[in-house]
């Protein structure tokens, strides 16, 4: 399906401008301005794709015919080392998954099953 390719940037700050949008986290201290239609994939609280380590788009479950292909932006895991926020990123999600968390202004961490070690998190943020 789409992939992300593009020139990778090391600093966060010689993404350029018009480009902060669109640049994905690849790694540590490692930003990818991608030039592929995969630029164009739209977030989603509930997304239907994700990008893999070899930054293949890959579908999370089955997807309808029709059904747009989305990812989510602001998805981290905890073991990352995420660079803080840039506001620039931030926007209004209107996805209308049911559990769309509304305002896209921080990262995200999935709940996922893979630690097992996992902590019983009870912040009231939310
Ligand atoms: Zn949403």
């Amino acid at each position: 399906m789409a992939r992300f390719a593009g020139p990778v940037v090391p600093v966060y700050e010689d993404v350029p401008q018009d480009e902060v949008r669109h640049a994905i986290l690849i790694g540590p201290r490692q930003w990818m301005v991608p030039e592929t239609p995969a630029r164009f994939m739209n977030h989603s609280c509930h997304p239907n794709c994700r990008v893999n380590d070899d930054l293949d788009v890959v579908t999370l479950r089955p997807v309808r015919a029709g059904e747009e292909f989305t990812i989510s932006y602001d998805s981290a895991h905890s073991s990352e080392e995420l660079p803080a926020w840039d506001v620039r990123w931030s926007f209004d999600c209107r996805c209308g998954a049911i559990n769309c968390r509304g305002r896209i202004a921080a990262w995200y961490f999935e709940p996922g099953p893979s630690d097992d070690s996992e902590e019983e998190r009870t912040d009231g943020a939310a």
